[in-house]
């Protein structure tokens, strides 16, 4: 079956990312007919990255983190152009310029360029042994590193921070998180919850310097030591995670509008010319749940947003509205979040019903917007399904009981009705 429109220029995905990807494949899932091109920078087939700072990688076959054989682009039809990025976009010509030179016209143009690491602002920061931790190359790099690493200082208590700092222990390194803030993951957690989380990294042997700004970064030919606002810690290897900003200059440059992230309206198209679309990390979407305009960077956010201009563009609209979702392996920890919380929203804090498990139940105007867990897989995903109903969880419902509790409750009651 073929619902989709048959442009012959069909639609050019810029970005082999998971939302460039997810865009592409629920194309052909879909039945849509054009031609499709996808353009991805770096030489790899189209990976997870989520795998990268979870673990210490040291060849490429250890990562296993290619999303789906090469074979699968020719079988559908997808034309996968490697290691070639769009540098020019022309809307008013409806084309696409790449690097090497090529001029592509489209139908449809899907944005799917993700976010680069922002760069750590200090003199020393080129040195060798410090490194940033995005793409696979640098993963692979970072995993050699920890091979001989012995002192490891980690900037950002960010979730990549975070990650890669419990990584690089269970390699047997000393470890320092060096964070600005007064306090971990302030961008995405809640302090409640946050409090948690540092003394569990701290009992595992990483040290949590928050509060601290990195000055300068020493060595001669390579790194020796960190210079912070609170002394100098020694270094072999300094991975830095201290976050991203969205690649949107394309957008910006063809003169659609952008606001930290390329700006789209609910069904995810340019707000400036519908014939673009942004997904995943690249772009500012409203959303039901949100206070503003948002812009997640998360798996779930860019497969989801992938799909929904897939579906669109092979004939079947909807607005985006899926139900937010995060994850952060931090060794044994794991870290949960659904929905999305505001930083005026209530919190309580519940303890789970074993020790180490625990969630944090955010609240706004007495309604459940968002829920932290820690060590409490069961907890989020009753959080999940229950946030994702139209029928809201009031505070007052959770006094004595927990989402999984509350589920259990409400599926006996509809059984019953
Ligand atoms: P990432 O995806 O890179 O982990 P996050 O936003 O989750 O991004 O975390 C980045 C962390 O880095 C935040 O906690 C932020 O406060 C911290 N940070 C930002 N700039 C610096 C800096 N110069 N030095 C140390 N920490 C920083």
């Amino acid at each position: 079956m073929s619902t989709g429109t048959t442009d012959a220029a069909g639609v050019v995905v810029v970005g082999g990312g998971q939302a460039g990807f997810s865009v592409a494949s629920t194309l052909r899932a879909r039945g849509y007919a054009g031609p499709v091109t996808v353009f991805a920078a770096e030489p790899h087939l189209p990976y997870q990255r989520p795998p990268l700072s979870k673990k210490a990688h040291t060849e490429p076959d250890e990562l296993r983190v290619t999303l789906v054989p090469g074979s699968f682009y020719g079988e559908r039809d997808i034309e996968l152009r490697l290691g070639d990025d769009v540098v020019a976009l022309d809307t008013a010509a409806r084309t696409v310029r790449t690097r090497t030179g090529l001029s592509v016209p489209y139908a449809h143009l899907v944005l799917a360029t993700g976010a680069r690491n922002r760069p750590l602002p200090v003199a020393g920061a080129d040195l060798a042994g410090v490194h940033a931790l995005r793409s696979l190359d640098d993963a692979l790099a970072v995993g050699r590193a920890l091979a001989t690493a012995r002192d490891v200082v980690v900037v950002g208590g960010g979730f990549i921070g975070l990650e890669l700092a419990q990584v690089a222990r269970a390699r047997g390194a000393r470890v320092t998180v060096v964070e600005l803030a007064d306090r971990l993951l302030s961008r995405a957690l809640s302090a409640q919850l946050q409090e948690h989380l540092r003394r569990r990294h701290e009992e595992s042997g990483v040290r949590v310097l928050t509060g601290t700004a990195v000055q300068r970064i020493e060595g001669t030919d390579r790194v020796r030591q960190v210079v912070t606002s609170t002394g100098s810690l020694p270094a072999d290897l300094v991975v830095y995670g201290i976050g991203a900003v969205p690649r949107d200059e394309l957008a910006r440059d063809a003169g659609l509008a952008v606001d930290d992230g390329v700006l789209v309206d609910e069904q995810l198209r340019s707000v400036t010319d519908p014939r673009v679309s942004a997904v995943g990390d690249c772009a500012r979407h409203p959303h039901p749940r949100a206070v503003g305009p948002v812009r997640l960077e998360s798996v779930q956010n860019a497969v989801d947003q992938g799909a929904t201009v897939g579906r669109r563009l092979a004939g079947q609209p909807a607005r985006y509205e899926s139900l937010p979702w995060f994850w952060s392996d931090q060794g044994a920890l794991k870290l949960q979040i659904a929905g999305l919380r505001a930083p005026s929203d209530d919190v309580r804090l519940v303890p789970g019903d074993t020790p180490g498990r625990l969630a944090a139940y955010a609240f706004r105007d007495g309604r459940l917007v968002a829920v932290e867990t820690l060590d409490w897989p069961a907890e989020h995903l009753a959080a999940r399904r229950l946030l994702e109903r139209p029928t809201p969880v009031l505070a007052d419902e959770l006094t004595g009981t927990t989402l999984g509790g509350l589920a259990r409750a409400r599926r006996a009651t509809e059984v019953r009705t």
